[in-house]
């Protein structure tokens, strides 16, 4: 079962790759605590409001945005 990972902005996360799942912007850590809101939510319509991991989880790079 391939299972996609999201993770909502501010959730407690490890070091990774994350992309926002509403613009696409990839997010790399080495340090993170809790995940920031994207830098373009600010300028972009965001309804997910959350990250996907790329990085960590198993997940491929190029998967497919999580739609549900
Ligand atoms: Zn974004």
């Amino acid at each position: 079962m391939v299972q996609k990972a999201f993770v909502p902005y501010g959730s407690d996360v490890s070091a990774g790759t994350y992309r926002c799942v509403d613009c696409g912007y990839k997010l790399s850590s080495q340090s993170l605590e809790h995940l920031p809101p994207c830098p373009h939510h600010d300028s972009q319509p965001h309804t997910k409001n959350g990250w996907a991991i790329l990085s960590g989880q198993g997940d491929a790079p190029d998967d497919p945005y999580p739609k549900s």
